[in-house]
């Protein structure tokens, strides 16, 4: 088990939806913000199946969904780009288009350290984030060898580091003491998810108590991955440092 990698210059965050980042890394990117790093969003998906509701209209969920995470990102005091792709929400494919784009943004955003889903995430259910993962993984592979894709007409470019949320098998983990209400002030941010993703149903006679219960939860999950490396708060994930 690792702790800490040196604050980036510039750190890209892959998620498959708006709001993936927030969960899986949106305290690091906070602490790494306020060091200095600057921080961007790469979203593969337009987000619009993020809801529970069968009159919600998908066309306006996707902009909707859009300034969330821009807000978000701002919440983490990010001041890079929100960059979207636009795959359909839950048809994202890790094909060769899809592997494309996502060299192009690394290639074009000259990203010391890339993280994303982890592809190899047992059990894991939801096929958009399954392809993220790979299409993190396949990008860089792309992106970093010369050959690939030369009418993008771009200088091929290596990451130092490969950080994987939701790891399978941990074994690295960012101390973000002071940094968990930043990460809550984001996800709070994408309110349209409220209720389908973080169990809070803002109508609710007692929507504050849902809220607090939610911060609990997430605050939970900060303190167990920091007990992996005996720090108060932590994120944890799969580092692969050779790229
Ligand atoms: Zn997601």
């Amino acid at each position: 088990m690792s702790l800490n990698l040196p604050t980036p210059a510039v750190a890209l965050a892959i998620g498959a939806h708006p709001d993936d980042v927030e969960f899986g890394c949106g305290a690091t990117l906070a602490k790494w913000s306020a060091a200095g790093a600057v921080v961007h969003h790469l979203i593969c998906t337009d987000g619009a199946k993020g809801s529970w509701d069968p009159s919600t209209d998908p066309a306006a969920l996707v902009v909707t969904r859009q300034a969330e995470q821009r807000a978000a990102a701002a919440a983490l005091g990010a001041t890079g780009q929100c960059v979207f792709l636009g795959w359909v929400d839950g048809e994202l494919d890790s094909g060769v288009r899809q592997r494309w784009e996502v060299a192009y943004w690394i290639r074009r955003l000259q990203p010391t350290v890339v993280l994303g889903h982890d592809p190899w995430k047992r059990y894991r259910l939801h096929p958009d984030h399954r392809h993220a993962g790979l299409l993190a993984v396949e990008g860089i592979v792309a992106a970093r060898d010369p050959h690939f894709f030369p009418e993008q007409a771009l200088p091929h470019h290596r990451p130092e580091a490969l950080l994987l949320f939701e790891a399978d098998e941990p074994d690295h983990i960012e101390d973000v003491g002071g940094y968990a209400d930043a990460k809550l002030a984001a996800l709070h941010a994408h309110t349209s998810q409220l209720l389908s993703t973080m169990g809070i149903d803002a109508s609710a006679d007692d929507a504050e108590r849902q809220r607090a219960a939610f911060d609990e939860r997430t605050l939970d999950g900060l303190a167990d991955h920091g007990r992996l490396e005996s720090v108060a708060q932590g994120e944890a994930f799969k580092l692969i440092s050779d790229l």
